[in-house]
C-alpha cells in the first residue's frame, strides 16, 4: 500500500517486493515478515458500483469509475471493499482484534478496505540483508551470493558529488549509487526533496494491554481474550479519526505495536510535542489499547524522505567529464516518501538495471 509517494513507477516496484516478501511471509520458520489483515476504515463505498459493472469496458480494465488502486487487484493481497458490517461477519471466522466497530460506524466509517498484506520487521530485515552481505549467504533460499566486500561503518559523510567521485576513484569503482534519502537534498543540490515528518508511539506486543472491543464501554480485555484473538493493522486517513496530515494507524510489526501518526511537509521538529503525544494516545485507544493501563516503551520522530517523482535515474550531467570521472556512473536511488519499505525490492532491480546497462 504505497504512501506518501506520487511516483506512477511504484505500483510495479510495490509488486516486485511483494514477490520477494510474500514468500517469507507465509514460511513459518522466517520472523523477518508476517502475514496481516489490514482494516482500513472509509466514509464511502469507493469500488465499482454496478453502473461500472455493465459498462462495456469494465472487464478491459478500461471503464468504470473505481477510485480503488491498482495494487488492490493482486490476489495475493485478497482485497475486498467491505461494509463493516461484513468484516464484522467474517471476523467470527478471522477472530482478528479489531477496534470497536459499533463506535467506528458511529463516527461515520461504514465502508472498508480490507486485506492481507505482509508487513517487514524492518529493524530486522536490516540486520538480516547485512548479514546476507558480510556472510554471502542469502535469507531466503540457500544460494550463495557472490563475494563482496562490505563497509557500511565509514563514518565519511560527503559533503558534495565530487567527494562521491574522488572517492570511488581511490577504491577503484566503477559505479556509485546514491542511497542517500533526505541526505540527497544537500549532496546533490535537490530542492525537490521535502522531509515529511512522522511522529509514533512504540508499544510492546506481549505487555501491552487490550480493550475490549465487543462492549460499547471497551472496558479493559481479560487475559483470556487477548491470547485467543489475532492482531491486524488498522488505518483511519479520513475524519474524524484521522487526515492526511494526521492519519490514525496501527501496524503490527514483529513483537511491537506501531501507534502512529503525523505527516507534516518541512517540519523539522525533532522531537515529539505534547499536545501530538496526547493526540496520538487517543489513537491508540481508537485502536484498541487501554492507554490507562500501559504505557509506550518509546516515542520515535521520523523523517520520510518524499519527492514528487523518486530519483531513480543515471546522473547524466557532464560537468565531470573533464575530471576523469567519465569512466564512473552515478545511480541516483533515493526519494521513496512513505513508502522505502514497500517497494524496496523493486527499487534496487531498477536501480542494478541502470548500473549495468
Ligand atoms: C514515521 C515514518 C513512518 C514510515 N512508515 C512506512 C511504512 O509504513 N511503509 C513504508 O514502506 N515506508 C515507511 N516509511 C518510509 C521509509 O522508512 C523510508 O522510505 C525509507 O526508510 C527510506 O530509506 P532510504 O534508504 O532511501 O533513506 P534513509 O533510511 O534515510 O537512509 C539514508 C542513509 O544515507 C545516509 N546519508 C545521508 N546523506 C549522506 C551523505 N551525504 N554522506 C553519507 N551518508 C549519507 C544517512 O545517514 C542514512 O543512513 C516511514 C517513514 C517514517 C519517517
Amino acid at each position: 500500500m504505497p504512501y506518501k509517494c506520487d511516483d506512477p513507477r511504484v505500483d510495479n516496484w510495490a509488486i516486485e517486493t511483494l514477490d520477494e516478501i510474500h514468500p517469507l511471509a507465509a514460511d513459518s520458520n522466517n520472523s523477518l515478515v508476517d502475514l496481516r489483515y489490514v482494516l482500513s476504515l472509509k466514509r464511502k463505498h469507493e469500488g465499482p458500483d454496478t453502473e461500472d459493472m455493465v459498462s462495456k469496458d469494465y472487464h478491459k480494465g478500461l471503464g468504470g469509475k473505481s477510485l480503488l488502486p491498482l495494487w488492490s487487484q493482486d490476489v495475493r493481497l485478497n482485497f475486498q471493499n467491505a461494509t463493516l458490517e461484513q468484516v464484522a461477519w467474517q471476523n467470527q471466522i478471522h477472530q482478528l482484534r479489531l477496534p470497536s466497530l459499533s463506535k467506528a460506524q458511529a463516527a461515520g466509517y461504514n465502508h472498508s478496505w480490507f486485506f492481507q498484506t505482509p508487513i517487514v520487521d524492518c529493524p530486522k530485515m536490516l540486520e538480516s540483508l547485512l548479514n546476507e552481505l558480510v556472510t554471502g549467504k542469502s535469507a531466503s533460499n540457500d544460494e550463495n551470493i557472490a563475494d563482496v566486500d562490505v563497509n557500511i561503518e565509514t563514518g565519511v559523510y560527503y559533503q558534495s558529488k565530487e567527494e562521491l567521485f574522488e572517492e570511488a576513484k581511490k577504491l577503484d569503482c566503477d559505479a556509485i549509487v546514491n542511497c542517500t534519502g533526505l541526505g540527497a537534498s544537500k549532496l546533490c543540490n535537490d530542492y525537490q526533496m521535502i522531509g515529511a515528518r512522522g511522529a509514533l508511539l512504540v508499544y510492546d506486543r506481549k505487555t501491552c494491554k487490550r480493550l475490549d472491543s465487543t462492549t460499547d464501554d471497551e472496558i479493559p480485555g481479560s487475559s483470556s481474550d487477548v491470547q485467543e484473538l489475532h492482531d491486524a493493522c488498522i488505518f483511519a486517513v479520513e475524519r474524524p479519526w484521522g487526515s492526511d496530515e494526521y492519519p490514525s494507524y496501527m501496524i503490527i510489526r514483529g513483537d511491537d505495536i506501531v501507534v502512529g501518526g503525523t505527516c507534516l511537509n518541512g517540519d523539522t521538529e525533532p522531537t515529539m510535542r505534547p499536545e501530538e503525544r496526547t493526540r496520538l494516545l487517543e489513537n491508540a485507544r481508537l485502536m484498541g489499547i487501554d492507554t490507562n493501563a500501559c504505557q509506550p516503551k518509546e516515542d520515535w520522530v521520523g523523517f520520510r524522505p518524499y519527492r514528487e517523482n523518486i530519483r531513480c535515474e543515471i546522473d547524466d550531467t557532464d560537468d565531470y567529464a573533464k575530471k576523469d570521472y567519465e569512466k564512473i556512473r552515478l545511480v541516483h536511488c533515493y526519494g521513496t516518501g512513505g513508502s522505502g519499505w514497500t517497494i524496496y525490492t523493486g527499487m534496487a532491480k531498477e536501480a542494478t538495471r541502470l548500473v549495468l546497462q
